[in-house]
């Protein structure tokens, strides 16, 4: 059985005439079975478990990949990625970080993404990337 985000990732690759390589498609997985943001060094780990001694510019490549196309989004203040948990393609990501127990939430505020849009079309500034993180502590840990 292919998981969601397998099938999803298949037809984003076809569509987009991408490669999904193997390599790709296991680091996918291992960042969307992790239950925290998965650092770099820590997704290479747990590819070498699947693949034999995988170098690590192919890691990387594959995380730059999946960060590109938006399946993934890097948490800059963690240095860590997560899966992408929305269904539309977004250009910024938003997350709420708890400082108990770390975990992680995306979130979609609408309003930040057109108020940032505006300010950028007064300030003339082309936008490529952007995102927010908000720290504090999950309604388990409050
Ligand atoms: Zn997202
Ligand atoms: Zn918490």
């Amino acid at each position: 059985m292919k998981s969601e985000l397998e099938k999803k990732a298949i037809k984003f690759c076809t569509i987009n005439k991408h490669r999904l390589t193997e390599p790709r498609l296991l680091v996918l997985k291992i960042i969307s079975a992790s239950k925290k943001p998965i650092k770099a060094y820590e997704i290479l780990k747990e590819l070498g478990k699947k693949i034999k001694n995988p170098k690590p510019p192919t890691a990387y490549r594959a995380i730059e990949f999946w960060c590109k196309s938006n399946f993934i989004h890097r948490i800059e203040s963690l240095n860590a990625y997560s899966v992408c948990n929305s269904e539309h393609f977004h250009s910024g990501s938003q997350y709420m970080i708890c400082k108990g127990c770390g975990v992680v939430i995306e979130s979609h505020f609408g309003e930040i993404q057109k108020v940032i849009k505006n300010i950028l079309k007064k300030n003339t500034f082309k936008l490529s990337n952007w995102n927010l993180e908000i720290n504090g502590v999950c309604s388990k840990c409050s």
